[in-house]
């Protein structure tokens, strides 16, 4: 049975409620829910159900393509000025001895690293601290585009953005303009959290606040430029928290179309100020990719990150309304181990990618950052492949 039979299966079901009922015709229909129906998808939506309608609009706009990109990070550094309460990651900078700091040199030397590798972007993010500022990043931009044009730079987020514009005294307009001229291509989609102030100010209260947030993708979507969104789920929020935030976003893409990815984030609880609060589950998980697949039905994709999750849950997601698993990241990224995350060497070779999204009867598509594809891995031999070279970070205390 396809994923449309499935639907109108569902729609026969006499047991189903009625206002469920109301919102998967809707779904068939292909019209936007409200937020009211958000709220209840989170009450009463039972996983299958949920999975049945994210899976039409998945395979809708997608078919069984599911995506991936050739990757690596570079994380500046963990030292921060600010103290979020979830982040497992940042050391204040009164515990600098279990930091690193990157010199430019450092970071241009990682870049150089994948000089014979055929990666399509570097993913730029780390924490805030005073002497990474607007004339540094501006430099670190142009020396990775001066080094190798075709890398994609991907780098900061409104949190960074707010706090350099800030301190150089421009406005976000003409920062993000110059961020532009700089080499900087698009925005990944951290610092998001919850949006709604009740929640913000608990877990995340110093740093940009969600209208700043907005702001600065709204000013580099005018630019023609992309970015993506991130919610960080499962702490203390509450579901209408996390429909608010999605109706926020929802509301900014239709005014600018400039969000390409929608990318929930699963609160860990290791090693950090929230540790006592519990880890949702899979299946909340899994409900959760589904009704950001139905509720963003103006957002193009819904990115699971597999390093995050693990392997056997972003196979799971992609019946659940995800159709991007991340990337192979080669191990250059410590922000999903060091909040507890499943993997904590989190390398895949490409091959290892293509073969998990095979196993579960999705068609693997290698693309770049703006989503032109690169590579069908659906029919591809990898006989010949070398074994994939996992470069460690050097760590600077
Ligand atoms: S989440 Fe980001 S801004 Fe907040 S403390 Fe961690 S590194 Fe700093």
């Amino acid at each position: 049975m396809d994923a449309e039979q499935s639907l109108r299966v569902l729609l026969e079901d006499t047991r189903l409620a009625d206002d469920l009922k109301d919102i998967a015709r809707k779904v068939l229909n292909h019209e936007r829910i409200n937020f009211e129906e958000g709220v209840i998808l989170y009450e009463k939506g039972e996983l299958s159900y949920l999975g049945v309608l994210a899976n039409y609009i998945r395979e809708q706009r997608h078919g069984d393509k599911t995506y991936f990109n050739r990757n690596f990070h570079i994380e500046p550094t963990n030292l921060c000025v600010y103290d979020c309460k979830f982040c497992s990651y940042s050391r204040l900078i009164k515990q600098r001895s279990e930091g690193w700091e990157y010199t430019m040199e450092d970071m241009l030397n990682i870049v150089k690293k994948y000089d014979d590798e055929p990666v399509t972007e570097v993913h730029i993010v780390g924490g805030v601290l005073p002497q990474y500022d607007m004339p540094f990043y501006q430099q670190l931009f142009s020396s990775i585009k001066a080094h190798r044009p075709e890398l994609h730079v991907k780098a900061l987020t409104p949190v960074e953005y707010h706090y350099i514009f800030k301190k150089a005294k421009v406005d976000y307009a003409t920062g993000m303009r110059l961020m532009k001229e700089s080499g900087l291509e698009s925005m990944p989609g951290g610092g998001a959290e919850i949006f709604h102030p009740d929640v913000r100010e608990l877990i995340a209260k110093d740093k940009c606040t969600a209208d700043q947030w907005l702001q600065i993708h709204e000013e580099w979507h005018k630019l023609g430029m992309r970015s993506n969104a991130t919610m960080l789920y499962g702490h203390i929020e509450q579901y209408w928290h996390r429909v608010d935030h999605m109706e926020r976003l929802r509301q900014l893409q239709d005014r600018t179309g400039g969000f390409q990815t929608f990318i929930p984030l699963k609160f860990r609880n290791k090693d950090n100020q929230m540790s006592d609060i519990p880890e949702s589950s899979v299946i909340e998980d899994l409900r959760n990719y589904a009704i950001a697949r139905i509720y963003l039905e103006n957002f193009d994709h819904i990115k699971a990150y597999w390093a995050m999750i693990s392997r056997t849950t972003a196979q799971l997601s992609l019946n659940f309304g995800v159709d991007d698993i991340d990337g192979t990241l080669d191990d250059t990224t410590k922000i999903y181990t060091m909040a507890g995350a499943e993997e904590q060497t989190p390398g895949m070779s490409t091959k290892q990618l293509v073969e998990l999204i095979k196993a579960v009867g999705r068609q693997p598509i290698e693309r770049d950052t703006l989503y032109h594809v690169v590579t069908d891995y659906s029919n591809h031999d990898f006989i010949d492949e070398p074994k994939p070279q996992f470069y460690k970070l050097p760590v600077v205390n």
